[in-house]
């Protein structure tokens, strides 16, 4: 062997080298996160507010499938869009107040489905879901066209709540791409428009217990 060619665990080293930089920038990324949510969500409790009474604002009563706000909060830098809303009761999760959808743009006035985001009645995260095609209606990607996008929320008015959107969804990005690989995995052979299937994946989510593994306390 000359001194030119790495050694087998020189290359294998080298190969691993920009794998190992990208999930220790990834993780850095989710520890910043991590901290900008918490002192949001400190700021928020210090003012008696949440992600749905500053999107409900002024409004009398919480409407049954109306989306909150409205029109649909799109960020004009990256073209990424959520709204808030609550399906009828007998189709809510027990403790569930709303949930978020939000979608990354896929052309004019085509959005695709990134995920869903069910809140509890203090507004804190209770799970995250993904929906069958025909649920929202969207431009189909699978999870191996959505991986590697990210979502930019932070300009979608009510700002703050598309800020600490963006960062919810940064300290959960590996399991939202996991959730995405599960979906497709569930709907291989059912059909995207098969309506006894809705939510083809979805995992409980505890954010106090997150923020605390990513350093927070
Ligand atoms: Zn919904």
């Amino acid at each position: 062997m000359n001194a030119t060619q790495p050694s087998p665990a020189g290359a294998e080293a080298a190969r691993q080298a920009p794998w190992r930089q990208h999930v220790t920038q990834q993780h850095a990324q989710q520890q910043d996160a991590a901290r900008e949510l918490a002192g949001r969500m400190l700021d928020w409790a210090q003012r008696r507010v949440s992600a749905p009474t500053l999107l409900l604002g002024a409004a009398r009563g919480f409407v049954e499938w109306a989306h909150y706000p409205q029109p649909d909060a799109i960020d004009p830098v990256s073209g990424w869009k959520f709204y808030y809303h609550a399906h009828a009761a007998s189709q809510r999760l027990y403790h569930e107040h709303g949930h978020f959808h939000v979608f990354l743009p896929a052309g004019h006035d085509l959005w695709t489905h990134w995920i869903g985001l069910t809140l509890d009645r203090r507004g804190l995260p209770l799970r995250l879901f993904t929906t069958n095609r025909w649920v929202t209606d969207e431009a189909w990607r699978s999870s191996g066209e959505l991986a590697g996008e990210h979502p930019r929320l932070r300009d979608a008015a009510p700002t703050e709540v598309g800020a600490w959107l963006e960062s919810l969804l940064c300290v959960y990005a590996d399991d939202v791409a996991q959730l995405q690989r599960e979906r497709d995995l569930r709907l291989a052979g059912r059909g995207l428009d098969d309506h006894r299937l809705r939510i083809p994946s979805q995992c409980r989510v505890n954010l106090l217990e997150r923020l605390q593994a990513l350093g927070v306390q």
